[in-house]
């Protein structure tokens, strides 16, 4: 359906003849080869909107439209064979693509590479691995140009060597470190490059498997393997895909339909409790349905509840822990549907789902006065992960602005509208403060600037950590399953997904 930034450049307009100057300077500043590593380039994001555009345009190169792609999953080896197709386009003034693809920055795991039908003998020689300036991020980068005009197709073959131990293959996206489903295929890992996403997740052996994921994901008669179809059916952010494949022995699964919403929850046998949790969503959706709005995923929530841990929202998904449920739950909201233009700009997810969730009940105060923060112009545009001052003092960001509004109720109704307008259209930090402005007459871009991008780290504030925070959700079987495979419990806190 789209190119977000074609549609989203045209309408940003500044009325001051000074703030556009300014933004002339920093797109001269942009130019500098060096600017990705210059933090005051984006210090002041209003002004130089054009500026981050052209940054994510150069950083990112692409657009894809869509990803097709077979995972076949062989839990005896321990390994998935994966064949990646992806339509493109090259963003405006881009000739040269470059994907995200962890496991072939780490080595020579693609066996095939076809561009355009053109088959390269030698897939390494397709390709080089590049750092993404102002980010942690690599990426690999076609060795020629492309036609900057039309659509571009990419076929790529891999086999990948997944962890030994218990027979399990999921998404392991985490978003506060910022890594997302390049692990598992090639794509772009940055909040606005929506996709629509097909996978044919295939299991290997006749050991019976079971399927959650994103999406409409259905069962095919394949004989050869047991195989499932995901369909996003719409364009997604790539780390909001979620599937989960486990030994269907090992877990149970528990169908209904909550508030019109088809909801499937699975868990390891002998681990976390689903029926407490499945009571915990027949208050909770009906609840999001009413105050924020119709649930965002036509096919419902699958959820795959564990019994420790965080946890990780996905779009129409979620793998998380009891204690985590309820706001990974919100996410689908503001998170997986109402999407952030850049990581950094997804402190405004955490903080919104903080507060509307009451997470941290100590923060549920204005913020102090006269706070300043880099929360956002800390980071650059392109780097991954977002600030953790989000789930604190982001939040009182968010419960300042519901009192101007006049409280929790008018916060959530002004909530409920930026959803309904702005849902799959990935906005910014100062769009947010715009969208406030436009609803309520009250203008906090000044405010918006001093508490996100003209102050200073806050390394010095100790803050307590929030339970379960650093944690991913831990997606480890009870002992009593894992003593049937043989295996022991590994330590807890191995990195993964965060909540
Ligand atoms: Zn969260």
């Amino acid at each position: 359906m789209m190119q977000l930034w074609n549609r989203r450049t045209g309408g940003r307009v500044f009325s001051c003849s000074a703030a556009a100057l300014l933004g002339l300077l920093l797109i001269s500043c942009s130019r500098d080869p060096e600017f990705p590593a210059r933090v005051e380039a984006w210090d002041n994001d209003y002004p130089a909107y054009a500026d981050e555009q052209a940054l994510l345009d150069e950083a990112f190169r692409i657009d894809i439209a869509a990803l097709d792609v077979t995972l076949t999953y062989h839990p005896q080896d321990a390994a998935v064979d994966g064949l990646a197709r992806m339509r493109f386009r090259m963003r405006p003034g881009q000739r040269r693509p470059r994907i995200h693809f962890d496991p072939a920055c780490r080595g020579p795991v693609i066996t095939g590479w076809r561009l355009d039908g053109r088959e390269r003998e030698v897939p390494e020689a397709a390709y080089r691995v590049v750092d993404v300036a102002g980010s942690t991020q690599q990426a690999l980068e076609f060795v020629e140009d492309v036609d900057p005009a039309g659509e571009h197709e990419l076929v790529v073959t891999y086999r990948l060597a997944l962890a030994p131990g218990y027979p399990r293959f999921t998404s392991q996206v985490h978003d506060l470190k910022g890594s997302g489903n390049e692990e598992w295929f090639p794509t772009l890992n940055t909040p606005h490059e929506l996709a629509r996403h097909r996978l044919t997740l295939r299991v290997a052996g006749a050991v019976p498997y079971r399927c959650l994921g994103s999406g409409k994901v259905e069962r095919t008669g394949s004989a050869a393997w047991q195989e499932w179809v995901l369909d996003t059916e719409r364009e997604v952010a790539s780390y909001t895909l979620m599937f989960v494949l486990l030994p269907e022995a090992d877990t149970l699964l528990r169908e209904g339909v909550i508030a019109g919403i088809p909801v499937r929850m699975a868990a390891f046998a002998g681990g976390a409790a689903i029926d407490l949790a499945w009571a915990e969503l027949e208050s909770w959706l009906p609840q999001l349905v009413a105050e924020i709005g119709p649930f965002p995923m036509p096919r419902g929530l699958s959820v795959f509840l564990t019994s420790g841990g965080g946890g990780m929202e996905y779009f129409g998904g979620t793998i998380s822990s009891a204690s985590a449920l309820s706001h990974e739950v919100f996410h689908m909201y503001f998170a997986c549907s109402a999407v952030a233009r850049t990581y950094r700009d997804s402190w405004l997810d955490e903080a919104i789902t903080s507060w509307y969730d009451r997470t941290y009940p100590d923060y549920l105060v204005p913020i102090a006065a006269g706070y300043r923060s880099n929360m956002v112009s800390g980071r650059s545009p392109v780097a991954v992960g977002f600030d953790v001052r989000a789930y604190y003092q982001g939040t009182q960001i968010i419960e300042t602005m519901a009192r101007l509004l006049g409280g929790r109720g008018a916060m959530t109704a002004f909530l409920s509208d930026v959803h309904r307008r702005h849902a799959f259209a990935p906005f910014s930090t100062m769009d947010l403060a715009g969208y406030f402005r436009q609803y309520s007459g009250i203008d906090l871009s000044r405010e918006f600037r001093e508490w996100l991008y003209d102050g200073q780290g806050d390394a010095a504030a100790v803050l307590p950590v929030p339970c379960g925070f650093e944690y991913p959700p831990d997606l480890t079987p009870p002992e009593e399953i894992l003593r049937r495979y043989g295996l022991e419990r590994p330590r807890p806190g191995r990195a993964g997904g965060e909540r």
